[in-house]
């Protein structure tokens, strides 16, 4: 069998989706599985929409997500260019081979002609296949750049004698259609540019492309593409269309539901590992039903006959799980090295390197994306610590704490501030309050909260070390009433 070659072709008229990494996934999965290659190619025939910010972020997402391609508009390859952009010579040539052999024709037809035409489909509750008036159209207007039209019924006389068309579909099964329901379509626009079904067979034919997986949403275009296949006398590849992905509310995934696009995801602080393996199960389950897993076991143990032709519901609470997963797996070097671009708002020379490490270390453990880091790190930095107003009137301001933190505020001043040290002093300082009735969550209840202005949060103990006598006795002493 002749080498297995699949390709992502994104057009760059946003960053990249998620949908669009879902089907990368799935195609780089399948080139690794068959040992075969994944090429990455640039959609960038509409010039208006395109944009090199566009590409860039393509590239990088695709990278992050370590979906990297053997061939591309970066690394050239046998087959290049790789963006369609720089192909553009490369099409007429095969439109005029078309128009030679009659599996195409010239269409003059002006929009109000092809508007007129569908008006009255509409009118009559018919779909709306083009006439073909320009098949057999004498009087070409001189001075008019005409489309040009691929002749379906022409294709598929010549190649079948029925009008039903069918493939084998990796995923979904047969897949039918009535070709006589295909209207004649346009390949190459007036202005000399090819459209997505001519460009995209011509380009999959020279790349020798042998396997199409994509989304569902281009089924109805492969039924031409095939067309297409067959007028060029090329060899068609297989396909594999993919079910849909959904929001939770199986609406189609966007904005409103959260983020989409995979740089985003990043941003937040997801990591690339959590999102691959999270996106790897949209469609796609582990034979040993065990879900978290590195991307080379995900490849080793994918066949795209067990993808399931079903939509997937993006479920943003599962992905938040996964990642969360992932970080508690993280060494604490990396994790402190991920954190860091979350920190920037912070003054991290403060800290010697232990003490940094020493509050990561304390601050992981409720972390579900990587920027929650600043939910608990406030307190750790300035002389001073913001009181949640609701703190400072149920917790500070009661007698209990006054009196424990009166205490607190003249005994620490003999203390060491380890945190073995600070074990010590503070078991003994509960137990004496403890003796007097408070109860020692009482007594580091009001603690904390006049250290962090919160009543809840890292190993207090750590908290102490970390910040040193000074500030702490600065915060005590502040939270005091006279
Ligand atoms: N540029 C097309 C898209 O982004 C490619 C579809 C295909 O894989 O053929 O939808």
């Amino acid at each position: 069998m002749s080498e297995v070659r699949v390709r992502i072709a994104p057009s760059p008229s946003g960053n990249l989706h998620v949908g669009t990494a879902r089907t990368a996934l799935f195609n780089y999965l399948f080139a690794k599985k068959n040992n075969g290659k994944f090429i990455l190619r640039i959609e960038d025939t509409d010039l208006g929409r395109s944009s090199d910010e566009y590409i860039q972020n393509i590239f990088d997402s695709l990278k992050a997500l370590g979906l990297n391609w053997a061939e591309g508009p970066d690394v050239g390859g046998p087959y290049g260019p790789y963006s369609q952009s720089e192909r553009f010579d490369i099409y007429p040539k095969y439109a005029q081979m078309f128009l030679d052999s009659g599996f195409a024709y010239e269409c003059f037809c002006t929009p109000e002609e092809l508007e007129s035409e569908k008006k009255s489909a509409e009118e009559n509750k018919q779909a709306y296949v083009y006439s073909k008036k320009c098949e057999t159209r004498a009087d070409k207007p001189a001075g008019v750049k005409p489309a040009i039209r691929f002749n379906v019924s022409k294709t598929q006389k010549a190649f079948r004698n029925t009008p039903e068309l069918s493939f084998n579909d990796m995923v979904k099964g047969e897949l039918k259609q009535n070709t006589d329901l295909i209207g004649d379509f346009i390949i190459m626009k007036s202005d000399g540019t090819p459209t997505y079904n001519f460009a995209v067979v011509v380009d999959d034919m020279l790349m020798k492309i042998t396997h199409i997986i994509r989304g569902e949403d281009h089924i109805s275009n492969t039924f031409k593409q095939i067309l297409i296949y067959e007028a060029l006398g090329a060899q068609v590849p297989q396909f594999g269309h993919l079910g849909m992905i959904l929001a939770p509310d199986r609406s189609k995934l966007s904005k409103r539901h959260g983020a989409t696009a995979v740089s985003e995801f990043v941003e937040k602080g997801y990591l690339t590992e959590a999102l691959v393996n999270f996106i790897a199960l949209l469609g796609w389950s582990p034979s040993d039903g065990q879900e978290i897993k590195t991307i080379d076991e995900i490849a080793a143990d994918f066949r795209i006959h067990d993808v399931s032709s079903s939509n997937s519901i993006f479920e943003y609470d599962k992905l938040n799980w996964m990642n969360s997963q992932y970080i508690k797996k993280l060494d604490i070097e990396t994790l402190k090295a991920a954190l860091k671009p979350y920190l920037t708002q912070y003054d991290l020379s403060t800290f010697t390197p232990a003490q940094f490490t020493r509050m990561v270390e304390v601050t992981r453990e409720p972390l579900t994306i990587l920027s929650d880091i600043t939910n608990d790190v406030p307190y750790f930095f300035g002389q001073g610590v913001e009181i949640e107003p609701e703190v400072q009137s149920t917790v500070i301001d009661t007698e209990v704490s006054q009196q424990v933190l009166k205490a607190f505020y003249e005994e620490a001043q003999n203390w060491k501030f380890t945190e073995d040290a600070l074990h010590e002093s503070l078991d003994t300082f509960r137990t004496k309050f403890k003796e007097l009735g408070i109860k020692p969550k009482e007594t580091m209840w009001a603690i904390r909260a006049a250290i962090t202005g919160r009543v809840k949060g890292a190993d207090i103990t750590a908290v102490l070390a970390i910040l040193g006598k000074e500030k702490v006795l600065n915060r005590v002493n502040k939270s005091l009433q006279n």
